[in-house]
């Protein structure tokens, strides 16, 4: 079993959501999946989170907990993009003294500036310095971009969802192959998990099996 340490909470952040600001419902653990640890650039963490923030990426090949953040701040861009794109529409005064008549505008008038000022401050939350045991978080970020058929990506993660599309590989079973091979034999990964696209839960634990077999693990 291996440990997550939990990361310290200064007092004025209890209960608050690492990722963005949010009163947090949970502890989670990063890496999701323990054999994910084999690609982590640092120690395996755990760390409150909002229930939004902790769904919102289904994906899970990130070498830190940096990684995972960005990619957790982009979706929320993509889900909430009405909302934010309030800000970019009107400013605070024009949205006050629009002439948006009905009540369907006030109710938008009233709640508008509001809603995009929250999402904005999520968006743009940088959580707190990461400590466990009094030793600040060190994460080798040169490690980050991710070089691949001489492509650089500017992660992991992002040479994963590219890999993922243009070779229709099934994501979770590929990520756990990768994480099993390491980083550094991707292409292999990618050749093993191309012969299953679409497996079910219980299929896929079959193939991941039948890989590790294949490849004398
Ligand atoms: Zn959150």
């Amino acid at each position: 079993m291996a440990t997550f340490s939990a990361i310290e909470i200064p007092f004025n952040y209890r209960n608050t959501c690492w990722f963005c600001g949010e009163p947090s419902d949970k502890k989670i653990k990063f890496p999701q999946h323990e054999y994910e640890i084999n690609i982590l650039n640092h120690h395996p963490l755990s760390l409150p989170s909002c229930k939004e923030c902790a769904g919102i990426v289904k994906r899970s090949a990130f070498p830190s907990i940096y990684g995972y953040r960005d990619a957790i701040k982009q979706a929320l861009v993509v889900k909430h993009q009405k909302v934010l794109s309030i800000g970019s529409k009107w400013t605070k005064q024009e949205l006050e003294e629009s002439e948006l008549e009905g009540s369907a505008f006030e109710g938008f008038k009233r709640s508008a500036w509001p809603m995009f000022e929250m999402m904005q401050a999520r968006i743009n939350y940088q959580g707190w310095p990461l400590v466990i045991n009094n030793h600040v978080l060190e994460v080798d970020s040169d490690n980050e971009s991710f070089e691949f058929d001489g492509v650089i990506y500017t992660s992991l993660d992002d040479a994963v969802v590219h890999a993922v599309k243009t070779f229709f590989l099934d994501e979770a079973l590929f990520t756990r192959v990768l994480s099993v091979l390491g980083k550094n034999k991707f292409s292999q990964a990618i050749r093993l998990c191309r012969l299953y696209p679409n497996l079910t839960a219980k299929t896929r634990e079959a193939v991941f099996l039948e890989i590790l077999d294949s490849i004398g693990i």
